[in-house]
């Protein structure tokens, strides 16, 4: 009793070191607070107990170039864009889609990648294209992304309606609700989706895209000087061939 109370006390006080730190402003000075979800390969997970990913590469190269530290935060993707209003973190990066709401509560940079939406299905699925999917299916998604956004949009607007779409918290539980035949097809980004694919039997995606779109990072609205810096990193990155080498690691068509 005595020793769990310990135990017990010791975790509080870590929980309460943890919860210092993690509140800890952003915005100071030589550091830089960066926002991510790594359930996304090869944009950004977590290897072994390292984060790891096209992002998270991209990411470090341009703390070094703007002469400050990175300092990287795993939250959900949902959470991004408020904490980076509420100024919790400097800047999310986390294959995120530039779309016009998104516009509405934060300020993105240049893009520094496209990207497609896809449809991920069990290879023997009665769907064999984006047409054969309805509002009668149920569709798996990641809460709060892009496919989610398009697939919950009305059935007038080329969406399945709310009814339609289950979901997940990360794009693995999604894939993973697919395989137990919980939902008929998933839409979630190519690259992931390939990985995903990669990674588990018995699934394929569609050769019909569902949307293109463009990834850029997003910082709190006003927060002009740090866009700014940003770009012009990105733009000297993207000139010398730092990106494109990141990218081929990761993606190797
Ligand atoms: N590109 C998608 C979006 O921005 C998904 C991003 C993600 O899940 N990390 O909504």
């Amino acid at each position: 009793m005595k020793n769990f109370k310990k135990i017990a006390g010791l975790a509080l006080a870590a929980a309460l070191a943890v919860g210092t730190l993690t509140s800890c402003k952003a915005g100071s000075g030589s550091k830089l607070i960066m926002a991510t979800n790594a359930t996304f390969p090869p944009y950004e997970y977590v290897d072994g107990k390292t984060m790891k990913g096209i992002d998270i590469d991209i990411a470090n190269a341009l703390a070094k170039k703007m002469g400050k530290k990175l300092e990287i935060e795993d939250v959900e993707f949902d959470s991004i864009i408020a904490g980076v209003s509420q100024g919790k973190y400097d800047f999310g990066m986390a294959g995120m889609t530039v779309t016009p709401d998104r516009k509405k509560n934060v300020d993105f940079t240049d893009s520094y990648a496209n990207a497609v939406q896809s449809v991920i299905v069990a290879e023997d699925s009665p769907i064999k294209s984006v047409d054969d999917i309805s509002s009668k299916n149920k569709i798996g998604v990641q809460q709060g992304t892009t496919g989610d956004i398009y697939a919950s949009d009305s059935p007038k607007n080329g969406g399945y309606g709310e009814d339609a779409v289950v979901k997940y918290k990360s794009g693995p539980d999604a894939v993973e609700a697919l395989k137990q035949g919980k939902v008929d097809c998933v839409i979630i980004d190519n690259e992931p989706a390939k990985a995903y694919v990669k990674a588990n039997k018995g699934l394929k995606i569609l050769d019909s895209a569902y949307a293109n779109e463009k990834y850029a990072i997003c910082v709190k609205k006003g927060n002009d000087s740090l866009r700014k810096d940003l770009n012009k990193a990105l733009k000297e990155l993207k000139d010398d061939g730092t990106i494109d080498s990141i990218v081929s690691k990761y993606i190797k068509e």
